[in-house]
């Protein structure tokens, strides 16, 4: 079971005096293993809903719980890509896979470790590249990396910046595909919170549509996507 609730989020950014409200009353539930994407024009407040929920900002009013528990600053228990700067430069993928295990408590020893780190990277089709730093990848492959690491440590819930956002159209549908494969392996949905500006994406994906309007940033709507997925 893993749950995301977003109540009543606002946050402002700068001082009293030339405070600007990012985001005003968000209220947000996500159930466990159901797929919601976030959509809304640029300012919106997108980035700021994911920097609350990844523990990097804190709400100046409201309340953020993953499972329940309150998010009190960064933690293993969200997994998190952005479209791009997920991985760590100066490793391989490889090493960018191992160490977030390494650095959950789900596997101990070094053997398991590198075992499961390299069943991943076969898993996403990157085998080939696993001593190949993030630069010298294509942003397609780097992305495959990026999301092979976030599933990897098994976080509870998965947080998802325009993760795809940069990527040309027949990249960006391979990705989907492996991305709805990895959100129901092994007969159980993960639950995920996904942003992004492509309707298109979103109504494929998703169980559920968040959108935002700006100017303070709220959430203007949740639409149900009737439709099945492929
Ligand atoms: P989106 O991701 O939807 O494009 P953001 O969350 O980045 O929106 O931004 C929401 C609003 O907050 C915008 O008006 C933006 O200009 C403002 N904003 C974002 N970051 C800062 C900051 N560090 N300081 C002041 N204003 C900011
Ligand atoms: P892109 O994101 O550049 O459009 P992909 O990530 O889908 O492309 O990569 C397509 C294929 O091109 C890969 O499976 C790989 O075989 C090859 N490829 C891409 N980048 C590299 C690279 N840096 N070195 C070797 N082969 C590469």
């Amino acid at each position: 079971m893993a749950t995301i609730d977003l109540k009543d989020i606002s946050l402002s950014y700068g001082n009293n005096g030339t405070a600007h409200q990012a985001l005003s009353g968000v209220n947000l539930s996500i159930e466990d293993g159901e797929f919601v994407s976030l959509i809304g024009p640029s300012g919106c407040g997108k980035s700021t809903i994911i920097d609350v929920l990844s523990g990097l900002k804190s709400p100046t009013y409201g309340s953020v719980l993953v499972d329940g528990v309150p998010v009190d600053g960064p933690g293993t228990d969200r997994g998190i890509v952005f479209q791009d700067y997920s991985l760590f430069p100066w490793m391989t993928t490889f090493e960018n896979i191992s160490f977030a295990i390494e650095h959950t408590k789900t596997t101990k020893d070094r053997k398991s470790i590198d075992e499961k780190a390299h069943s991943f990277l076969e898993l996403v089709g990157l085998e080939k590249f696993k001593d190949t730093y993030p630069n010298n990848l294509s942003g397609g492959m780097r992305q495959r990396a990026a999301i092979a690491r976030m599933f990897s440590i098994d976080p509870k819930v998965f947080i998802m910046d325009e993760p795809f956002g940069a990527l040309d159209s027949l990249n960006r549908s391979n990705m989907q595909d492996l991305l709805l494969r990895l959100w129901s392996a092994g007969g159980q949905h993960k639950t995920v919170l996904f942003v992004t500006h492509d309707v298109d994406e979103a109504l494929l994906l998703s169980d559920r549509i968040a959108v935002m309007s700006p100017s303070p940033g709220r959430i203007q709507e949740i639409i149900d996507v009737p439709f099945s997925r492929p």
